[in-house]
């Protein structure tokens, strides 16, 4: 696998690291080389969206794919596609007839990433839902099949509906499942004073300080809260 240049890359958030070198480190030594081209050519036509922040960084991706490897993940939810990014590492990571139910109220950034979904190979495992998550996860549920089915779920969508997905994952999930949620540090205003918060980040401060001191006292999951990008509470269902 070949490297990427070692310059730094500009369209890449440091994420909560002190330094912007390091970051470029990590990415360089241990992530770059191991990016599947189809993931590196989805970065790159997502850097064209005028929100191209919002997708999951490469180094988040290769631990989401890691995590997949090693619970043999087969089934899988994703909450909050964009262009696809943490879809297709999940998508490349379990196996070929895998299956993934994907869900996002917006389907025009997803419509930007399928040309390459399509050229990896692998779109036969996706199911895309166009639909605010919620009352997908309530469907999945009138089915009793549905319960204890799936082996992991990735949630990168809106933070006031965590607790109200993990309600619902906690039963789709089997025990020894794991869900990934995303941005569980909020740009670090978990921990700054109100009045230096942006204003347009206060109300997510409010729900993820919410969520975690919920989850840091769920007796069903084991935690992990990493600190890499913007923060992911990594979530073992133990029962
Ligand atoms: N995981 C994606 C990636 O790897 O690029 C990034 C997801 S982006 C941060 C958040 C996405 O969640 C947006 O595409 C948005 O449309 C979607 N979203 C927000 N609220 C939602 C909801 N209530 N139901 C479904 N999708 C939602
Ligand atoms: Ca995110």
């Amino acid at each position: 696998m070949e490297r990427d240049s070692k310059k730094s890359d500009s369209s890449l958030s440091k994420g909560l690291l002190q330094s912007e070198e390091l970051y470029q480190y990590i990415l360089d030594t241990s992530v770059y080389p191991w990016e599947p081209e189809v993931l590196k050519e989805l970065r790159k036509v997502t850097a064209t969206h005028p929100r191209a922040q919002m997708a999951t960084a490469p180094d988040a991706g290769q631990m989401i794919a890691l995590l997949l490897n090693l619970i043999g993940a087969k089934r899988t939810i994703e909450i909050g596609v964009f262009t696809g990014y943490s879809l297709l590492v999940t998508a490349l990571s379990i196996p070929h007839d895998g299956k993934i139910t994907a869900v996002d109220m917006n389907r025009e950034a997803y419509d930007i990433g399928l040309p390459v979904i399509k050229k990896a190979g692998v779109e036969h495992k996706i199911d895309f839902m166009e639909s605010e998550a919620l009352p997908v996860l309530d469907k999945l549920l009138e089915n009793k099949t549905n319960e204890g089915s799936f082996d992991f779920a990735f949630v990168d969508a809106d933070k006031v509906n965590y607790w109200n997905y993990h309600e619902r994952l906690m039963r789709l999930l089997r025990v020894g499942g794991v869900i990934c949620y995303d941005n569980t540090l909020w740009g670090a205003t978990v921990v700054m004073p109100e009045e230096s918060v942006p204003e347009w980040m206060k109300v997510g401060k409010h729900w993820t300080l919410e969520f975690n001191e919920k989850l840091a006292f769920d007796s069903r999951v084991q935690i992990c809260h990493v600190p890499l990008g913007d923060g992911v509470t990594i979530c073992r269902r133990v029962s």
